[in-house]
Protein backbone atom coordinates (compact mmCIF):
# COMPACT_ATOMS: atom_id res chain seq x y z
CA UNK A 1 0.00 0.00 0.00
CA UNK A 2 1.43 3.35 -0.97
CA UNK A 3 1.14 5.83 2.22
CA UNK A 4 2.40 8.55 0.14
CA UNK A 5 3.14 10.27 -3.03
CA UNK A 6 7.18 10.15 -3.91
CA UNK A 7 9.90 12.05 -5.20
CA UNK A 8 11.62 9.53 -7.34
CA UNK A 9 14.22 10.25 -9.49
CA UNK A 10 15.26 7.49 -11.44
CA UNK A 11 18.46 6.66 -12.84
CA UNK A 12 19.66 4.18 -14.97
CA UNK A 13 23.51 3.91 -15.95
CA UNK A 14 23.67 7.43 -14.12
CA UNK A 15 20.91 8.70 -16.66
CA UNK A 16 17.46 10.17 -15.04
CA UNK A 17 14.75 8.40 -16.03
CA UNK A 18 11.46 9.42 -14.02
CA UNK A 19 10.49 11.62 -11.90
CA UNK A 20 7.31 12.40 -9.68
CA UNK A 21 5.78 14.69 -7.19
CA UNK A 22 6.40 14.26 -3.83
CA UNK A 23 4.42 15.19 0.28
CA UNK A 24 6.44 14.49 3.10
CA UNK A 25 6.59 14.57 6.84
CA UNK A 26 8.69 15.85 9.71
CA UNK A 27 10.38 13.24 11.57
CA UNK A 28 13.02 12.02 14.92
CA UNK A 29 16.41 13.23 15.14
CA UNK A 30 19.00 11.62 16.87
CA UNK A 31 20.60 14.25 19.49
CA UNK A 32 23.95 14.94 18.07
CA UNK A 33 21.85 16.42 15.26
CA UNK A 34 20.96 19.41 16.63
CA UNK A 35 17.65 20.71 15.20
CA UNK A 36 19.16 24.04 14.33
CA UNK A 37 21.40 21.94 11.39
CA UNK A 38 17.74 21.28 9.90
CA UNK A 39 16.33 23.26 7.60
CA UNK A 40 12.48 22.56 6.45
CA UNK A 41 11.81 23.72 2.94
CA UNK A 42 8.00 25.59 2.92
CA UNK A 43 7.29 24.16 -0.45
CA UNK A 44 7.96 20.15 0.44
CA UNK A 45 7.65 19.85 4.39
CA UNK A 46 11.28 18.38 3.85
CA UNK A 47 13.37 18.60 6.24
CA UNK A 48 17.45 17.73 5.50
CA UNK A 49 19.72 18.93 8.21
CA UNK A 50 22.77 21.45 6.75
CA UNK A 51 25.18 19.49 7.49
CA UNK A 52 23.64 16.34 5.92
CA UNK A 53 26.04 13.54 4.79
CA UNK A 54 25.31 11.91 0.73
CA UNK A 55 25.47 8.48 1.79
CA UNK A 56 24.97 5.84 -1.00
CA UNK A 57 23.28 2.69 0.44
CA UNK A 58 23.87 -0.47 -2.30
CA UNK A 59 20.59 -2.72 -2.41
CA UNK A 60 18.21 -0.13 -0.78
CA UNK A 61 15.18 -1.58 -2.93
CA UNK A 62 14.35 -3.32 -0.17
CA UNK A 63 15.01 -5.39 3.40
CA UNK A 64 18.09 -4.59 5.42
CA UNK A 65 18.89 -1.51 3.00
CA UNK A 66 15.82 -0.27 2.44
CA UNK A 67 15.36 0.34 6.66
CA UNK A 68 18.82 1.51 6.77
CA UNK A 69 18.12 4.51 4.23
CA UNK A 70 14.51 5.02 5.99
CA UNK A 71 16.75 5.36 9.40
CA UNK A 72 19.09 7.95 7.36
CA UNK A 73 16.52 9.84 6.02
CA UNK A 74 15.28 10.25 9.46
CA UNK A 75 18.23 11.87 10.62
CA UNK A 76 17.90 14.41 7.55
CA UNK A 77 20.69 12.81 5.38
CA UNK A 78 20.52 12.25 1.76
CA UNK A 79 20.35 9.17 0.49
CA UNK A 80 21.56 7.32 -2.79
CA UNK A 81 19.09 4.28 -2.99
CA UNK A 82 20.89 1.96 -5.25
CA UNK A 83 19.06 -1.63 -6.58
CA UNK A 84 19.27 -4.37 -8.96
CA UNK A 85 16.38 -4.69 -10.96
CA UNK A 86 13.08 -3.35 -8.60
CA UNK A 87 12.68 0.03 -9.58
CA UNK A 88 9.19 0.27 -8.14
CA UNK A 89 10.38 -0.79 -4.75
CA UNK A 90 13.35 1.81 -4.88
CA UNK A 91 11.35 4.45 -5.67
CA UNK A 92 9.15 3.45 -2.66
CA UNK A 93 12.26 4.00 -0.72
CA UNK A 94 12.75 7.16 -2.05
CA UNK A 95 9.54 8.42 -1.02
CA UNK A 96 9.90 6.76 2.59
CA UNK A 97 13.44 8.34 3.38
CA UNK A 98 11.79 11.78 2.05
CA UNK A 99 8.79 11.43 4.17
CA UNK A 100 11.43 10.85 7.49
CA UNK A 101 12.99 13.90 6.31
CA UNK A 102 16.16 13.28 4.07
CA UNK A 103 16.23 13.26 0.67
CA UNK A 104 17.03 10.77 -1.94
CA UNK A 105 17.40 9.24 -5.24
CA UNK A 106 17.26 5.97 -6.92
CA UNK A 107 20.28 4.53 -9.32
CA UNK A 108 19.93 1.25 -10.88
CA UNK A 109 22.86 -0.67 -11.03
CA UNK A 110 24.54 -3.71 -10.73
CA UNK A 111 27.34 -3.52 -7.90
CA UNK A 112 28.94 -6.82 -9.56
CA UNK A 113 29.67 -4.61 -12.84
CA UNK A 114 32.20 -1.96 -11.59
CA UNK A 115 31.17 -0.08 -15.35
CA UNK A 116 27.58 0.17 -13.92
CA UNK A 117 29.19 1.13 -9.99
CA UNK A 118 31.27 3.99 -11.82
CA UNK A 119 28.17 5.27 -13.41
CA UNK A 120 26.31 5.08 -10.35
CA UNK A 121 29.28 7.55 -8.45
CA UNK A 122 28.94 9.73 -11.65
CA UNK A 123 24.89 9.39 -11.01
CA UNK A 124 25.72 10.46 -7.27
CA UNK A 125 28.00 13.24 -7.63
CA UNK A 126 25.93 14.41 -10.15
CA UNK A 127 22.32 14.62 -8.14
CA UNK A 128 23.96 15.75 -4.68
CA UNK A 129 27.86 17.08 -5.26
CA UNK A 130 29.76 13.91 -3.58
CA UNK A 131 29.08 10.75 -1.68
CA UNK A 132 30.21 10.87 2.18
CA UNK A 133 29.76 7.46 2.95
CA UNK A 134 29.52 4.38 1.39
CA UNK A 135 26.77 1.50 2.75
CA UNK A 136 28.02 -1.58 0.69
CA UNK A 137 24.65 -3.74 1.71
CA UNK A 138 23.56 -5.16 -1.64
CA UNK A 139 23.89 -9.34 -1.43
CA UNK A 140 22.36 -12.33 -2.87
CA UNK A 141 21.94 -16.26 -1.66
CA UNK A 142 22.22 -18.79 -4.05
CA UNK A 143 21.72 -21.66 -1.56
CA UNK A 144 23.24 -25.30 -2.51
CA UNK A 145 24.58 -28.14 -0.90
CA UNK A 146 28.27 -27.82 -2.10
CA UNK A 147 28.80 -31.43 -4.22
CA UNK A 148 25.36 -29.72 -5.88
CA UNK A 149 26.72 -25.98 -6.15
CA UNK A 150 26.75 -25.24 -10.03
CA UNK A 151 30.13 -22.82 -11.51
CA UNK A 152 27.32 -20.63 -12.00
CA UNK A 153 26.12 -20.24 -8.33
CA UNK A 154 28.89 -20.05 -6.75
CA UNK A 155 29.98 -17.20 -8.89
CA UNK A 156 26.95 -14.96 -8.81
CA UNK A 157 27.16 -14.90 -5.05
CA UNK A 158 31.15 -13.97 -4.94
CA UNK A 159 30.71 -11.18 -7.73
CA UNK A 160 27.63 -9.78 -6.12
CA UNK A 161 28.51 -10.10 -2.62
CA UNK A 162 32.09 -10.16 -2.23
CA UNK A 163 33.56 -8.31 -5.83
CA UNK A 164 30.49 -5.94 -5.45
CA UNK A 165 31.89 -4.64 -2.30
CA UNK A 166 35.26 -4.01 -3.76
CA UNK A 167 34.31 -2.14 -6.91
CA UNK A 168 32.31 0.39 -5.04
CA UNK A 169 34.93 0.74 -2.32
CA UNK A 170 37.05 1.38 -5.04
CA UNK A 171 34.86 4.24 -6.89
CA UNK A 172 34.20 5.28 -2.84
CA UNK A 173 37.60 5.97 -2.30
CA UNK A 174 38.66 7.81 -5.44
CA UNK A 175 36.15 10.72 -4.10
CA UNK A 176 36.80 10.50 -0.27
CA UNK A 177 40.84 10.46 -0.61
CA UNK A 178 41.28 13.64 -1.83
CA UNK A 179 38.58 15.10 0.41
CA UNK A 180 40.81 13.08 3.24
CA UNK A 181 37.21 11.53 4.97
CA UNK A 182 34.69 9.07 4.73
CA UNK A 183 33.41 5.77 5.98
CA UNK A 184 32.60 2.62 4.77
CA UNK A 185 30.39 0.00 6.30
CA UNK A 186 29.98 -3.23 4.98
CA UNK A 187 27.15 -5.74 5.68
CA UNK A 188 28.50 -9.18 5.97
CA UNK A 189 27.18 -11.98 8.11
CA UNK A 190 27.37 -14.51 10.90
CA UNK A 191 28.27 -16.62 7.96
CA UNK A 192 30.93 -15.45 7.54
CA UNK A 193 32.43 -16.01 10.63
CA UNK A 194 30.84 -19.18 11.43
CA UNK A 195 30.16 -20.97 8.50
CA UNK A 196 26.59 -22.50 7.47
CA UNK A 197 25.58 -26.17 5.67
CA UNK A 198 24.35 -24.93 1.95
CA UNK A 199 26.13 -21.33 2.21
CA UNK A 200 29.71 -22.40 0.98
CA UNK A 201 29.29 -19.45 -1.82
CA UNK A 202 27.67 -16.88 0.72
CA UNK A 203 30.01 -17.65 3.47
CA UNK A 204 33.53 -17.10 1.12
CA UNK A 205 31.78 -13.76 0.20
CA UNK A 206 30.89 -12.66 3.58
CA UNK A 207 34.61 -13.70 5.15
CA UNK A 208 35.71 -12.19 1.90
CA UNK A 209 34.48 -8.74 3.01
CA UNK A 210 35.40 -9.13 6.34
CA UNK A 211 38.69 -9.78 5.38
CA UNK A 212 38.63 -6.82 2.85
CA UNK A 213 37.30 -4.12 5.77
CA UNK A 214 40.71 -5.16 7.65
CA UNK A 215 42.63 -4.76 4.18
CA UNK A 216 41.06 -1.26 3.49
CA UNK A 217 41.02 0.09 7.11
CA UNK A 218 44.72 -0.14 7.17
CA UNK A 219 44.99 0.83 3.76
CA UNK A 220 42.63 3.62 4.09
CA UNK A 221 43.32 5.39 7.92
CA UNK A 222 46.01 7.77 7.07
CA UNK A 223 43.15 8.86 4.44
CA UNK A 224 41.05 9.73 7.45
CA UNK A 225 38.80 7.17 6.00
CA UNK A 226 37.46 4.08 8.71
CA UNK A 227 36.06 0.92 7.34
CA UNK A 228 33.76 -1.17 9.76
CA UNK A 229 31.83 -4.48 9.08
CA UNK A 230 28.15 -4.96 10.69
CA UNK A 231 27.59 -8.65 10.78
CA UNK A 232 23.77 -9.51 11.14
CA UNK A 233 22.16 -12.70 12.29
CA UNK A 234 19.24 -13.93 10.54
CA UNK A 235 16.90 -10.87 10.08
CA UNK A 236 13.79 -10.93 8.47
CA UNK A 237 13.43 -10.20 5.01
CA UNK A 238 12.46 -11.30 1.76
CA UNK A 239 16.21 -13.28 2.00
CA UNK A 240 14.99 -15.33 5.12
CA UNK A 241 11.74 -14.81 3.78
CA UNK A 242 12.91 -18.09 1.57
CA UNK A 243 13.47 -20.27 4.15
CA UNK A 244 11.28 -23.15 5.43
CA UNK A 245 9.58 -22.27 8.35
CA UNK A 246 10.63 -25.89 10.03
CA UNK A 247 14.41 -24.35 9.18
CA UNK A 248 13.97 -21.16 10.09
CA UNK A 249 12.16 -22.57 14.03
CA UNK A 250 15.42 -24.73 14.21
CA UNK A 251 17.26 -21.61 13.60
CA UNK A 252 15.39 -20.03 16.35
CA UNK A 253 16.51 -22.52 19.15
CA UNK A 254 20.11 -21.76 17.98
CA UNK A 255 19.55 -18.36 18.51
CA UNK A 256 19.80 -17.18 22.12
CA UNK A 257 17.46 -14.15 21.59
CA UNK A 258 14.79 -16.94 20.33
CA UNK A 259 14.06 -14.96 17.25
CA UNK A 260 14.82 -13.54 14.24
CA UNK A 261 15.98 -10.11 14.22
CA UNK A 262 14.47 -7.06 12.55
CA UNK A 263 16.09 -4.71 9.76
CA UNK A 264 15.54 -1.50 12.31
CA UNK A 265 18.09 -3.83 14.36
CA UNK A 266 21.18 -3.35 11.89
CA UNK A 267 20.22 0.22 10.40
CA UNK A 268 20.64 1.41 13.77
CA UNK A 269 24.18 -0.06 14.41
CA UNK A 270 24.78 1.01 11.33
CA UNK A 271 23.71 4.41 11.65
CA UNK A 272 25.92 4.73 14.18
CA UNK A 273 28.93 3.91 12.01
CA UNK A 274 28.01 6.00 9.39
CA UNK A 275 27.33 8.92 11.13
CA UNK A 276 28.34 9.10 15.08
CA UNK A 277 31.50 11.18 15.63
CA UNK A 278 32.02 9.17 18.43
CA UNK A 279 32.79 6.26 15.90
CA UNK A 280 35.85 8.60 14.25
CA UNK A 281 37.88 6.14 16.06
CA UNK A 282 36.71 2.88 15.08
CA UNK A 283 38.01 1.01 11.92
CA UNK A 284 38.97 -2.58 11.12
CA UNK A 285 36.16 -3.92 12.90
CA UNK A 286 33.54 -6.56 12.80
CA UNK A 287 30.19 -5.65 15.13
CA UNK A 288 27.49 -8.74 15.15
CA UNK A 289 23.28 -7.84 15.49
CA UNK A 290 22.54 -11.56 16.03
CA UNK A 291 20.77 -11.91 19.04
CA UNK A 292 23.80 -13.83 19.94
CA UNK A 293 24.03 -16.80 17.56
CA UNK A 294 27.43 -16.39 16.86
CA UNK A 295 28.46 -16.22 20.80
CA UNK A 296 32.01 -17.87 21.35
CA UNK A 297 33.01 -18.14 17.83
P1 LIG B 1 17.02 -8.78 0.32
O1 LIG B 1 15.81 -8.47 1.12
O2 LIG B 1 17.02 -9.94 -0.59
O3 LIG B 1 17.43 -7.44 -0.50
C1 LIG B 1 18.58 -7.47 -1.29
C2 LIG B 1 18.86 -6.10 -1.84
O4 LIG B 1 20.08 -6.16 -2.60
C3 LIG B 1 17.77 -5.61 -2.79
O5 LIG B 1 17.62 -4.22 -2.62
C4 LIG B 1 18.35 -5.94 -4.16
O6 LIG B 1 17.89 -5.09 -5.22
C5 LIG B 1 19.82 -5.68 -3.92
N1 LIG B 1 20.67 -6.38 -4.90
C6 LIG B 1 20.73 -7.70 -5.16
N2 LIG B 1 21.62 -7.94 -6.13
C7 LIG B 1 22.12 -6.74 -6.50
C8 LIG B 1 23.07 -6.31 -7.46
N3 LIG B 1 23.69 -7.19 -8.27
N4 LIG B 1 23.33 -5.00 -7.57
C9 LIG B 1 22.70 -4.10 -6.80
N5 LIG B 1 21.79 -4.44 -5.86
C10 LIG B 1 21.51 -5.74 -5.72
O7 LIG B 1 18.29 -9.02 1.28
P2 LIG B 1 18.52 -8.53 2.79
O8 LIG B 1 18.14 -9.62 3.69
O9 LIG B 1 18.00 -7.19 2.97
O10 LIG B 1 20.13 -8.50 2.79
C11 LIG B 1 20.86 -7.29 2.71
C12 LIG B 1 22.32 -7.59 3.04
O11 LIG B 1 22.39 -8.10 4.37
C13 LIG B 1 22.95 -8.64 2.14
O12 LIG B 1 24.29 -8.32 1.89
C14 LIG B 1 22.85 -9.90 2.96
O13 LIG B 1 23.83 -10.83 2.60
C15 LIG B 1 23.08 -9.33 4.35
N6 LIG B 1 22.58 -10.18 5.41
C16 LIG B 1 21.26 -10.48 5.50
C17 LIG B 1 20.82 -11.29 6.51
C18 LIG B 1 19.39 -11.67 6.70
O14 LIG B 1 19.11 -12.54 7.54
N7 LIG B 1 18.45 -11.09 5.98
C19 LIG B 1 21.74 -11.82 7.42
C20 LIG B 1 23.08 -11.50 7.30
C21 LIG B 1 23.49 -10.67 6.28
P3 LIG B 1 16.58 -5.46 -6.08
O15 LIG B 1 15.43 -5.20 -5.15
O16 LIG B 1 16.62 -4.54 -7.23
O17 LIG B 1 16.70 -6.91 -6.42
Amino acid sequence: MKLFQSTAITFIAGTIVSASAFTSSTSAFIPHLARSNVRASSSTMQMVADDAKVILVTGSSRGLGRSIAIELGSLGQKVVVNYAGSKDAAEETVAAVKAAGGDAIAIQANCANPDEIKDMFQGATDAFGTVDVLINNAGITKDTLVMRMKPDQWQDVIDVNLSGVFYCTQAFFKLAMKKRTGRIINISSVVGQIGNPGQANYAAAKAGVIGLTMSNAKEFSARGITVNCVCPGFIESDMTAKLSPEYLETVCKGIPAGRLGKPEEVAGLTRFLALDPAADYITGHCFNVDGGIAIGS
